[in-house]
């Protein structure tokens, strides 16, 4: 069975660490969102440029532009044994379109999860954040600056849109936006939210077991529902 995971949280919650191990550990693509627009605007792609704007200011990109970049990464083969998707959905239509996509795509069912940490807590590690400024790794643990980077070899910045302000944007417009997103997941069976407050490999720890047991539910849905057909 696929693992399709979609990691929520705010910005900040540790969706890019986490779901870099997840997918690492399981050889899982790791489709990160922001990071495609960052490596697009790095590439000089026009419509990551087009975004660069909302992207300094802490705004979200429009819908259209996300759900097309999420599609076309989808459509690889590379994602049939599943994937992590970091930062999409962040709005309740993107939610939705990505739904149809699932089926569209002939792919099974999300496991949702929500990493939850308080704010005072994110404005404390995004201000203290450093990323990779050639593959856009996030340094780790968060706030700790690695000389050089594990995964490229690149050097540590701080990354433009975590200055206070856009800080501050950024955590609003989650507040606003994506919020609701969670609200969308939460009656489903395969929704679990995980306690992001506590060091990266106590979470991922966490998140492991959660992922298994949510995968488990499914297999069980998939079961019930064969015996359901044969009687
Ligand atoms: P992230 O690295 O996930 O924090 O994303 C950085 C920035 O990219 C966000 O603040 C948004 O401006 C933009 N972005 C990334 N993913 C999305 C998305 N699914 N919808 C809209 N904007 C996004």
């Amino acid at each position: 069975m696929a693992l399709n995971v979609i990691m929520l949280g705010p910005p900040g919650a540790g969706k890019g660490t986490q779901a870099e191990r997840f997918a690492a550990r399981h050889a899982l693509p790791k489709i990160s969102t922001g990071e495609m627009l960052r490596d697009g605007i790095k590439r000089g792609l026009p419509l990551a440029l087009k975004a660069k704007e909302k992207i300094d200011r802490g705004e979200l990109v429009d819908d259209r532009t996300m759900i097309g970049i999420v599609r076309e990464r989808l459509s690889r083969d590379d994602t049939n044994a599943g994937f992590v998707l970091d930062g999409f959905p962040r709005t309740v239509f993107q939610g939705r379109e990505l739904d149809a996509m699932m089926e569209e795509l002939g792919k099974g069912p999300l496991i949702v999860i929500d990493i939850t940490v308080p704010e005072e807590e994110l404005v404390r590690r995004l201000a203290a954040r450093r990323v990779c400024s050639t593959c856009g790794m996030n340094a780790e643990p968060i706030g700790e600056v690695a000389s050089v980077c594990r995964r490229c070899g690149g050097t540590f910045a701080h990354r433009a849109d975590d200055d206070d302000r856009v800080v501050r944007e950024r955590l609003r417009v989650y507040a606003e936006q994506t919020k609701p997103v969670v609200d969308y997941y939460v009656g489903r069976p395969t929704f679990r939210a995980v306690n992001g407050a506590q060091p990266p490999d106590r979470v991922a720890d966490e998140l492991e077991a959660t992922i298994v047991d949510a995968a488990r539910t499914l297999v069980g849905f998939a079961l019930g529902a064969q015996g359901q057909a044969g009687r």
